[in-house]
């Protein structure tokens, strides 16, 4: 009983892409975002309209 349905690697976690909900600006997580790194988690802003992604940062 070898069942192994999925064999999907999540290594594109490296390549995330964050958007811009305001003004559809988009960049890689490590690309042009004005971050600021918190204790638990990461606010990335956008360099266009200056409004706030925040990403929880479950890594570290
Ligand atoms: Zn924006």
């Amino acid at each position: 009983m070898n069942a192994m349905p999925s064999t999907e690697q999540t290594t594109e976690s490296r390549k995330t892409v964050l958007f811009c909900q305001e003004c559809e600006y988009q960049a890689a997580a490590g690309g042009r975002w004005i971050v600021h790194e918190k204790a638990d988690c990461a606010v990335y802003e956008c360099p266009r309209c200056g409004e706030t992604v925040t990403i929880r940062d479950r890594f570290a």
